[in-house]
Parts: structure tokens; C-alpha cells; sequence
């Protein structure tokens, strides 16, 4: 018996390691069991929307491989006590698993590694979740870049794997686990948010929808977030639920369709994929990112602690109509634009000057996306303290955000109802408006909660001191 164990990969089709363990199983004549454990690093990392989206697509999954024959062993515990009890039960020849980057994963791997390996079985890991394995892609003198731009220039012109089938019925083990757990056996709650369905099916009909049209605009409708520019495709690359090969095979057969103002669109959009596996590679090779910065100044930045600000910004009602709807839309359907993401977290850190470890934790809690190196170069750029990020000194201003990227107020009235009678030239003035016009217009929405371009010379300050510039 193979054993594939599933973890951020659940999908059958265009899954490497899956195929891999497959082929060995059929040319051994042996069979594929396929494995997912809920063990304490996939139970402690995620909150509850991004469970609930492994546990729908892991029912799924099982419901493949039920159709085709076989079924997935799930249990709830320890990796090794479920290796080791797997060991004892089943005659196995090799375990494989698709390689993950973050220390946490690398850490628990080496430890089933080395309980298998004692028992003389082969591990076989696999990449699957990147075209290029970190350290594929370096500068000339072997260094992982710390610029995305030369990074995705190489990604760019590099030849890449197309995607790969399911495993084939015949090869697959009916050997049935636990039932899948609710949320609840797991120590979740079911989110609150309305999330987008998740699974194989719905990504595939996403990626298809996607490619038929929104990704010839995409360049130009990106930013927007009303334009339906974008692909959502974030959950399902997170969870795994659709392979980064299939996707791209995608964009390569949409630019043979383009245009050619299109075709840089549809580059524009494979350049995001490469925005990720560079953040892995940062993430693998710089694994203390997730809690420190990846930038050091000559000193500490003095990040402010101020609860009720924070908590003003995690429930939308900061007063600045753009940074609540971007809030509310995350606690409303677990994900936020991409333009969102960016003010939201450009106004905790350097409008609140808040640390934006408290940014990284909450999108944590409450994206289904959540995707630790994509979630932390995301904080770390909008903080200034990540690989290319921000300038310190290039502070956006919410208020323009607002009207250049929502000038007609849409995607704001969408997620904050308060404003929903209320002009867009008032909704992007809100904190010009006096009392009296705010008590007028919309005297359930808060009043701004902090200064702008106080709190900007006051980050300004801030940062130079980090720099101990005087
Ligand atoms: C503060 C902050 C936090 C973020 N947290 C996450 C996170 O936890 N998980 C996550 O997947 N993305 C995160 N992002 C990146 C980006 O916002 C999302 O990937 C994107 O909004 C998801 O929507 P989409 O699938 O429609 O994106 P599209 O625009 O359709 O992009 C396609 C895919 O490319 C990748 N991608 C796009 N933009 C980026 C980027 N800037 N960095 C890395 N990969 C990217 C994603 O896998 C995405 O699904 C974060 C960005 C910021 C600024």
C-alpha cells in the first residue's frame, strides 16, 4: 500500500504528489491510500472561515473518491501517533506528501519523516505547490531575491509544468477513516461570514468564469473593487482546491485568445501568481517573518497600543467610510480586495500606528484565503517593514483611496449601510463634515476616529526615529 497524506492540497486532479504516489502504487501493483489529519498545526492556525472551507472541501474530496472507488482515511490527532498506528495497520512501502515552506510544517514533517524512516519505509515529498522550489529562482550570485521584479521576470520566462491528471480508480485503496469532524468536534464555530462555496467544482467553475472574461480587464479592473475584476481564486489556492498548473494553463490558453492590449492583462494577472511563490521563497528563507520584521531599522519602531482604535478598526467604524467597508466586507464574506487589503492595512499602521502583528492575527481569524507568507508580505509591505515594500514616507491617504478606487460610493454603501442615503462627495469628505452634517447625513456612522495628516507627520516621526534619523 502507498499512503498520499493531503494537507494544503485538496483536489485529486493536477495534484503532483497524488500522481506520483498513484504511478508507484499501479507499477508495484499495490494500492493508494490517501490521508488527511487534523492535527494540531492545521487546528491552531486557522479560525474558523478558513476551516470551515477545508472541512467542505474535504468532504468533497471524500465524495470523489467515493465516486471513484476509493475513499480518504480522516482522523483527528497527533501526525506521528497517526503515522506510527497507520504503520501497525496497513503493509506500507512509502508515504508521500506535497512539500510545505513555513518552519511550523517543516518542523512536523521532519519528525513523520524520521518515525517512517525508522520503519524502514520510504518518504517520497513532492513540489506541488510552486512552479519553482525555493532557491530555483536567484540572483546571478545564488541569492534568494529580496525584489520581486527580477524574481518575476525569471518566473516569467521560465518554461513551466502543464497540469496533471486524478489517479485512476483502479489504484485506489477503500479504506475508510473517522467520519469527518464538525466544526465544533475540532474546537471551531461555524464562521459567521458568508463564504464563497468552496471545493474543487466551485474553483474550477471560478477559474472558468474568470478566464472567459474578467481576465482581459483585468490590468485596468483590478483595483476596483465593484468591477468584479478579480479572480477569487485565493481560498482555493490556499486550501488547494485547484492546482496553480491548471490555472495557468488557463492564462496561457486565454492569451491566445487576446488581444493585444489583453495579452498584458492576462501577464499582469500570471505576475500575481508569481507575487506568491515569491513570498513563499521569502517565507522559507526567512522563516521568523511570521513574527518579526524583514526589514530592521536601526531602531525599534514604537508602535502605539491603543485597544479601543484597534477595535474600531477590526469592526469597521473607524469613520473613514473606505477602511469600514474593506473591514466589513472581511467579517461579512471572510475575504476583502486586494485594493482593500492594502488600505486597511496602510490605516492600522501608519494612521493607527499599530503593529501590524495585530493586522497579520486578525486577517488570520477571519480570511477563508489565509495563506501565511501571502498574508504576511501583504502586512509586512504596508508596514514598511517587508521586502519591497512601501516607502515609510509614501503614506496613503484613505480618503483619496476612497474616491479614486470607489468615486461612486458603491462598494462602501455595499458594506456600510449607515451611508447608504448619502452622496459620494460627503462620503469622501466625511472627515471635513461638521457635526451637524455628519448628524444629518448619517447620524448612525462614527466620526473619523483619528486625524489624518496629524497621524501621518506622527508616523513620519515614528519611522525616522526607528531610522535614528534626527
Ligand atoms: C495586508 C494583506 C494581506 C493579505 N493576505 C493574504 C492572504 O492571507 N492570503 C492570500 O492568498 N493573499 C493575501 N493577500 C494578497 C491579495 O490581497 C489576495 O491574494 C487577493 O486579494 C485575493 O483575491 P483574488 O484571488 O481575487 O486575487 P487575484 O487578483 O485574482 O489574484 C490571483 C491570485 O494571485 C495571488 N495573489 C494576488 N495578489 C497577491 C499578492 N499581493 N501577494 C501574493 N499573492 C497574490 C493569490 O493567490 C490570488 O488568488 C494579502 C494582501 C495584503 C495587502
Amino acid at each position: 500500500m502507498r499512503v498520499f497524506w493531503h494537507r494544503e492540497d485538496l483536489r485529486a486532479t493536477d495534484n503532483r504528489g497524488l500522481m506520483q504516489a498513484a504511478q508507484d502504487a499501479a507499477e508495484a501493483d499495490e494500492h493508494l491510500l490517501p490521508v488527511f489529519i487534523f492535527d494540531s498545526l492545521t487546528t491552531d492556525h486557522d479560525g474558523n472561515p478558513r476551516m470551515q472551507y477545508l472541512l467542505d472541501s474535504l468532504a468533497e474530496l471524500r465524495q470523489w473518491y467515493r465516486n471513484h472507488g476509493g475513499d480518504i482515511y480522516v482522523t483527528v490527532g497527533n501526525a506521528v501517533d497517526t503515522f506510527e498506528q497507520l504503520l501497525t495497520t496497513y503493509d506500507i512501502s512509502g508515504v508521500y506528501w506535497n512539500r510545505l515552506y513555513n518552519k511550523e510544517a517543516r518542523a512536523r514533517d521532519e519528525q513523520v519523516t524520521e518515525t517512517i524512516k525508522a520503519a524502514q519505509i520510504d518518504v517520497e515529498t513532492v513540489r506541488d505547490e510552486l512552479f519553482f522550489e525555493p532557491g530555483d529562482i536567484t540572483t546571478n550570485k545564488g541569492e534568494p531575491y529580496s525584489v520581486y521584479t527580477y524574481f518575476w521576470k525569471k518566473w516569467r520566462d521560465r518554461p513551466k509544468e502543464t497540469r496533471v491528471a486524478h489517479p485512476p480508480a483502479p489504484v485506489l485503496a477503500k479504506e475508510e477513516g473517522e467520519t469527518i469532524p464538525s466544526m465544533e468536534d475540532i474546537g471551531f464555530s461555524p464562521p459567521q461570514a458568508d463564504i464563497q462555496p468552496a471545493g474543487m467544482d466551485a474553483a474550477t467553475e471560478r477559474l472558468e468564469t474568470f478566464c472567459d472574461d474578467g481576465i482581459f480587464r483585468y490590468e485596468s479592473d483590478r483595483d476596483y473593487p465593484t468591477r468584479e475584476g478579480v479572480s477569487r481564486l485565493s481560498a482555493d489556492l490556499s486550501a488547494g482546491t485547484i492546482g496553480v498548473r491548471t490555472v495557468h494553463d488557463a492564462t496561457v490558453e486565454a492569451k491566445e485568445r487576446a488581444s493585444e492590449e489583453e495579452t498584458d492583462s492576462v501577464e499582469e494577472y500570471q505576475s500575481q501568481l508569481a507575487w506568491r511563490e515569491f513570498y513563499t521563497h521569502v517565507l522559507y528563507f526567512n522563516p521568523d517573518v511570521e513574527t518579526e520584521n524583514y526589514k530592521s531599522y536601526e531602531n525599534p519602531i514604537n508602535w502605539r497600543d491603543n485597544p479601543e482604535e484597534l477595535a474600531a478598526w477590526k469592526q469597521g467604524k473607524t469613520g473613514y467610510p473606505i477602511v469600514d467597508a474593506g473591514m466589513r466586507q472581511l467579517l461579512e464574506e471572510a475575504y476583502m480586495h486586494n485594493r482593500m487589503r492594502m488600505i486597511v492595512a496602510s490605516f492600522l499602521t501608519k494612521d493607527l500606528q499599530i503593529d501590524w502583528r495585530e493586522g497579520y492575527a486578525h486577517f488570520r481569524k477571519y480570511l477563508a484565503d489565509h495563506n501565511i507568507a501571502n498574508n504576511n508580505g501583504g502586512w509586512q509591505w504596508a508596514a514598511s517593514t517587508g521586502t519591497d515594500s512601501q516607502p515609510y514616507f509614501r503614506i496613503f491617504n484613505p480618503m483619496t483611496q476612497g474616491e479614486r478606487y470607489d468615486p461612486d460610493a458603491k462598494y462602501i454603501k455595499q458594506y456600510v449601510p449607515e451611508l447608504e442615503g448619502v452622496s459620494p462627495d460627503i462620503i469622501h469628505s466625511w472627515h471635513e463634515c461638521s457635526l451637524s452634517e455628519r448628524a444629518r447625513c448619517a447620524p448612525d456612522y462614527p466620526a473619523p476616529i483619528v486625524d489624518h495628516s496629524h497621524r501621518r507627520e506622527a508616523t513620519l516621526d515614528m519611522f525616522q526615529s526607528a531610522r535614528g534619523d534626527d
